[in-house]
């Protein structure tokens, strides 16, 4: 997989250069990039959503959903918008705002290629690293900031 919204290195050095499933120390060069949720039941192209893998789990990794799934990408998600590596395509979100939101962020849900990030007031829809939509009461968020730090 060789995509320009992906940095593999990112996700390589997020996992402490070892494989999410066996543990195992790798090199860059031997890791594969694995759909946690797999893209053919919905899973996504996000930094949440991939893992680094090695070659031999990835060929034993079932078309399955694992049931830790929406908490793993809740985990990834905070930690890649702590990271900087969700940018925002949409008015009313932001940097500071999208780390506002993550104390309120309650559950991820991707289907289609895009995720839905859901919260007490707002509903995020990511796409390839990028905020494409924001419903709610995002504005909200904004403003908070400005209160808060002035
Ligand atoms: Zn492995």
């Amino acid at each position: 997989m060789k995509k320009d919204y992906l940095d593999k290195r990112y996700i390589f050095f997020r996992d402490s250069q070892r494989c999410y499933y066996c543990n195992k120390l790798l090199k860059i060069k031997q890791i594969t990039l694995d759909h946690y949720q797999p893209r053919s039941l919905g899973g996504t192209d996000d930094y949440f959503n991939l893992v680094t893998c090695c070659k031999r789990c990835n060929k034993f990794k079932g078309k399955i959903v694992p049931t830790d799934a929406e908490v793993i990408q809740l985990k990834l998600f905070k930690r890649a918008i702590s990271d900087c590596k969700i940018i925002s395509r949409v008015k009313n979100v932001n940097q500071k705002s999208l780390e506002r939101m993550l104390n309120y962020t309650t559950s991820i849900e991707c289907k289609g290629g895009i995720a839905e990030i859901r919260g007490d007031d707002f509903t995020l829809y990511i796409e390839k690293n990028k905020v494409i939509r924001a419903d709610g009461n995002t504005l909200e968020y904004i403003n908070r900031s400005f209160k808060d730090e002035n």
